[in-house]
């Protein structure tokens, strides 16, 4: 039985106001309930941890540097983030892979950090709008998966979120038969690859995750939560999701 699992990614956006609202999320939630992580920047892990750690509501970290410490300005250590009292740290984003050329190797880097770090981590994966309209879509996204994941993955240290690229930010989602495909297939290579472990691993969807389709998405056998990004920057947007996912 795997836990479901609703993920908020701030992105670059984040304030004492809306620190507040994550307040009002923590005091909504109840244990036995989805699993919830917040991730918010880096410079709030601390405060938001403040926050919520006596509520069923967990930090996580929107990156990590593959190394342990060193000369990398401006780049925080997995050990930094699980220091703030976060639990997860998001790798692999597409806005990372886009914005500063992470490769899949890197990607693979920054898990096995996570997980020295005894964070879980949560690996995007997503193919673009060229690669969703291509003959290969499906492949695509199983070499990102193999390239993407490290040995050693379980469904304690690791969360698989698919975010096709085109539905970020967009309000685009894919049909829910291609949400189920997609996600299907990541079972079965994920089985493939780790035997009856691959059925312990929740696969995430992401991408323009709203109150008004959640509910449908998450009617996907292999669709265990959602990674959300604008959607979770207010409590009144992310609540109606949880409520979508605890109910599914
Ligand atoms: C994301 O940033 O991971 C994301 C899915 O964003 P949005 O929900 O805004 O599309």
């Amino acid at each position: 039985m795997r836990r479901k699992l609703a993920a908020g990614n701030w992105k670059m956006n984040g304030d004492a106001a809306l620190l507040a609202e994550l307040g009002t999320l923590a005091e909504h939630q109840n244990a036995n309930g989805p699993q919830i992580i917040i991730c918010p920047p880096a410079p709030l892990l601390s405060r938001a941890h403040e926050i919520t750690k006596d509520s069923p509501v967990d930090i996580g970290g929107q990156d990590c540097h593959a190394a342990t410490s060193g000369a990398h300005t401006g780049d925080v250590a997995a050990s930094m983030i699980a220091d703030t009292g976060a639990t997860s740290v998001i790798v692999g984003h597409s806005e990372r892979r886009g914005d500063h050329g992470e490769t899949n190797a890197e990607i693979r880097a920054k898990a096995q950090a996570a997980w020295a770090a005894n964070l879980t981590a949560i690996i995007c994966i997503g193919e673009s709008e060229a690669e969703r309209t291509g003959p290969d879509t499906l492949d695509v996204i199983a070499a990102q998966l193999d390239a993407s994941v490290p040995d050693g993955a379980t469904g304690e240290n690791t969360v698989i979120a698919y975010e096709p690229i085109w539905a970020i930010g967009t309000g685009r989602v894919p049909t829910l038969d291609q949400i189920i495909e997609t996600h299907d297939m990541i079972r079965t290579k994920l089985t493939d690859r780790f035997g009856k472990t691959g059925n312990a691993f929740r696969i995430l969807y992401g991408g323009s995750v709203k109150p008004t389709n959640a509910a449908e998405i998450f009617t996907a056998e292999n669709v265990d939560g959602a990674l959300v990004g604008g959607a979770s920057l207010k409590a009144a947007d992310f609540q109606p999701i949880i409520d979508a996912l605890d109910a599914s």
